[in-house]
Formats: C-alpha cells, structure tokens, sequence
C-alpha cells in the first residue's frame, strides 16, 4: 500500500479532476510537480550563545497567472512533502478566486514555542537572506501562515529592503496595519467562509438560529469564525484548541472561551487544569452545562455544520462515516483525507473545501499587495466588500460547475482552477 501523505492526498483529487477533463499529458506535466524547489539551513545563534542550524523551504508551484503566492509556516512538522502540498493548493486557491497570482508555500522546521522572540527574529531574517533571489513584490510574496504572524511578517519585509535597498511593501502580506498592512487582514480568512456559509443558509433558506457549530482550533481562523456566527445567530455547541475541547448543546459564548483562552491558555481552561494530564472540575460544568471533549470526540458530535479550523488530515476513513454534521467548511487547509471524501459524499454531507473556504485570506493579502504598490490605504468596508464579492464570485463558479458536471464541490473547485491556470499557459505559450 502507497504512503498517504499531504502531497499524496492533493495528487488524488487532482487525477481525478485531470482525468474528468481530459487533459492532454502535455498539459498534465504542469500540474504534477512544483516549478522550483529552494532550500536552504538556516544558521542562527541561539541565546545560550550555541549555534543551530533550522532546514528550511520554499516551494513555488505554478506563477502561470502572476507572482507565487503563499504564506510561511515555522512548525516541527514543515517538511519537503507537506510545503509542496500547500503550495499546490495555493496554486489553485487563487485561480478559484480569480486574483492574479501563482501559488507558493514556505516552511521553516522549528518549533517556536522553544524559541525566545529574538530567535524567531533571527530565524525570519535569516529566511529571507536564504531566499533573497527567489522573493520580490513581482517573484514571489509570502505571508503568514501557521505560527508566523504580523510581527515577523515585518522583520521580514525589514530585510529584504535592507538586502536588496529599496523600498518594497509588497515584497510580503499579512504585515501590522502601521507598517504597510491591510485592514481587514487578520480576520479575512474567516470572514471570507463566512460570507459563503450565509449565501449557502440564505439559497437553501434556513434560519441560522436553527443551526448547530462545532468548531475544532480557536486561532487566528476558528476565534474569528465563531464570533462572526454567534453574532449571526448560529449556536456554537462546541469548541477545541490543541488540549481538547467543550461543548455544551445548549450553546457556547465564544467571547467568554476567549476570555477563558486568554486567562488559562486553554480553551477549556476555566474548567480543566492540563499542567498534569486533564483533571477537569465535572461539578462545575455540570452545573454549567458543558462536556470535555477530545479533538477526536468533537468531530463526531451531532451538529449541522463541522468546522475543522486547525490540521490537515483530520477527517479520515476511520471517523467519516460517524461525522454527524451536513455541512463542512473547510477553514483549514487538507483536513479531509480522498478517503473521507467517498464516504462523505454517499451520506451527501455538502463540503465547501479549503481552496475555497479560506480563500479570504490570500484575497485581502491580494489587496493589500495592490495597496503597497499603488501606496493607497483601503477602508475597512471598502476591504470588506471586495472580499465578500470576489469570495461569493468564487463560489457562484464552483457551485455552477459542480451542477454542470456532477461533481463534488471540491472537485468542481480543482476544475475551475485548473481551467484558469491551464488558460493562462495556454495564452503564454507554455501549452
Ligand atoms: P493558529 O496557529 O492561529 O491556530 C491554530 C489553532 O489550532 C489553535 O487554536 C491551536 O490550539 C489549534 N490546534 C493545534 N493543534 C490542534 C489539534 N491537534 N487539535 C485541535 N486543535 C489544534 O492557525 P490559523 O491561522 O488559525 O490556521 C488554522 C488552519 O487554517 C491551518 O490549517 C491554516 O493553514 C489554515 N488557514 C489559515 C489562514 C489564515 O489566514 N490564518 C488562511 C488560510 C488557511
């Protein structure tokens, strides 16, 4: 049996598309593997005065319809395979909204929670040194992704114009709003899923105070999300981070969880102490109504709308067929496995998937580029109402292709971005 990995897991889905459309081996060369592969060590002195040495990647898919595009992840788990993946459906991702990029993804295998602010600093630096030639407001934009944010986003646009001498806001995205960032940046992602999920509710009229959430990861994607649905009338039943989770089927305040995520660390930290294992006080979420979960628990749990918000690979053969809700978002990248697809396309759960989903957030990292280089400042409503145009122009076309060809979301979303970028060579001549 074949190893299943991200890349692997991207690959299925793409033959299947490939194959309903019939594309010609000339064309499929394209698709099948990344343009360019950089890596690079990178050295820094740590603050123990030892030197280490962090492996460290950039892969660039496909720039068919403009610059790469993609953020940079700093995780223990950031190898050749996994980038590569990410790249591909940044690739993708930003045909389906149709914005003028290519697609990228870079990792750096390091875990920052080891790491003081000044090695993360170093380390950012360093990155950008190692892929000086391969960067650049016309090359390649990075921007954040899993653990990097706006603070290392402008370190980073910090030394490309030091190394290279110029000034250059758009060389990366995702930066603080007083140092070339857009507004609207960081709750993009989940806004952009938002507006989709509420097209989706409003096409098939039902009422949101009818709907039950289950959210798993409350970062930067998930915390977004579930405040945008509380405040819409949907009802949170349950919300995880990396310790576990809790639900409450009666419903979860998520302003109250932050509080909880900003006292304690945890999620469910006002009722469980992790220091030693999981010793939670049952009494007292009896009496508030609320249940611990696993991460493995929570995806099973009786809702209508699963949100997986943190990892990839997460919806698998072994739970699909157990997964109660009738739609899944996709806020993460890769958390469903071709395997779960099957399944979950026998029981018709309606899955918007990640190429489309969180598209928002590489849509306003778009405006925020088109703000460096035209030296504009966008309002926070004029961000908010491109976003939710292009997001829902996107989805309109992945719904009508699905209906067209009888395909999954996901499949009709590869369809459409495989169009577009085949298009693109073709006019190039590539093709
Ligand atoms: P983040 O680092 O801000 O948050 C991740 C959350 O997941 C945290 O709450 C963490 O505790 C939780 N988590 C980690 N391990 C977990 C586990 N084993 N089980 C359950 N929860 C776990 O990251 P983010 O920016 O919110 O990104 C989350 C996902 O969304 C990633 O797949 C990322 O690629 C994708 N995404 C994010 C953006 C963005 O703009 N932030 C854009 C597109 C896609």
């Amino acid at each position: 049996m074949s190893v299943s990995t991200p890349y692997t897991r991207f690959q299925t889905t793409l033959t299947q598309v490939m194959d309903m459309l019939s594309l010609s081996p000339e064309e499929r060369t394209h698709f099948e593997k990344p343009q360019h592969i950089h890596k690079a060590d990178i050295l820094i002195r740590r603050d123990d005065g030892t030197e280490q040495s962090f492996p460290s990647f950039r892969v660039q898919f496909n720039n068919a319809r403009g610059p790469y595009k993609g953020g940079i992840r700093f995780h223990h788990d950031a190898d050749e395979e996994e980038v590569k993946a990410l790249a591909a459906l940044m690739s993708i991702k930003t045909a389906v909204v149709n914005i003028p990029f290519g697609g990228a993804k870079g990792g750096v295998q390091c875990d920052p929670k080891d790491l003081s602010s000044k090695e993360v600093q170093a380390i950012s630096r360093a990155y950008v040194r190692a892929m000086l030639q391969n960067i650049g407001p016309d090359i390649d934009c990075p921007a954040p992704d899993v653990n990097t944010n706006p603070a290392i986003m402008a370190w980073m646009r910090d030394e490309y114009e030091k190394e290279t001498r110029t000034y250059s806001p758009a060389v990366i995205t995702g930066k603080p709003v007083s140092y070339g960032g857009s507004l609207g940046r960081d709750t993009a992602t989940a806004r952009g899923g938002f507006f989709i999920l509420q097209e989706m509710m409003d096409r098939d009229a039902i009422d949101p105070s009818e709907l039950k959430v289950v959210i798993q990861g409350f970062g930067n994607a998930g915390a977004h999300m579930a405040n945008f649905l509380h405040g819409a009338g949907y009802t949170i039943v349950a919300i995880s981070d990396s310790q576990g989770g809790i639900y409450s089927p009666e419903g979860i305040d998520p302003v109250r969880v932050e509080k909880y995520k900003r006292k304690t660390g945890a999620v469910a930290g006002e009722y469980c102490d992790y220091s030693g294992g999981s010793v939670c006080d049952l009494d007292r979420m009896k009496m508030d109504g609320v249940q611990h979960v696993s991460n493995a628990e929570l995806l099973e749990l009786p809702c209508d709308i699963l949100i997986p918000a943190a990892l990839d690979n997460v919806i698998t053969a072994e739970n699909a067929a157990k997964i109660q809700a009738r739609y899944i978002l996709e806020l993460a990248n890769g958390p469903t496995t071709p395997e779960a697809d099957e399944i979950l396309k026998e029981k018709k759960v309606k899955i918007i998937p990640d190429v489309l989903a969180n598209a928002g957030g590489v849509t306003v990292s778009y405006f925020e580029w088109t703000q460096g280089r035209s030296g504009e400042q966008w309002t926070a409503q004029q961000v908010d109402s491109e976003l939710r145009r292009i997001i829902l122009e996107g989805y309109k076309s992945v719904r009508r292709e699905a209906r067209r060809k009888g395909m999954t979301y996901r499949q009709a979303a590869f369809s459409v971005g495989i169009k577009r970028m085949s298009e693109a060579m073709r006019v190039r001549g590539w093709i």
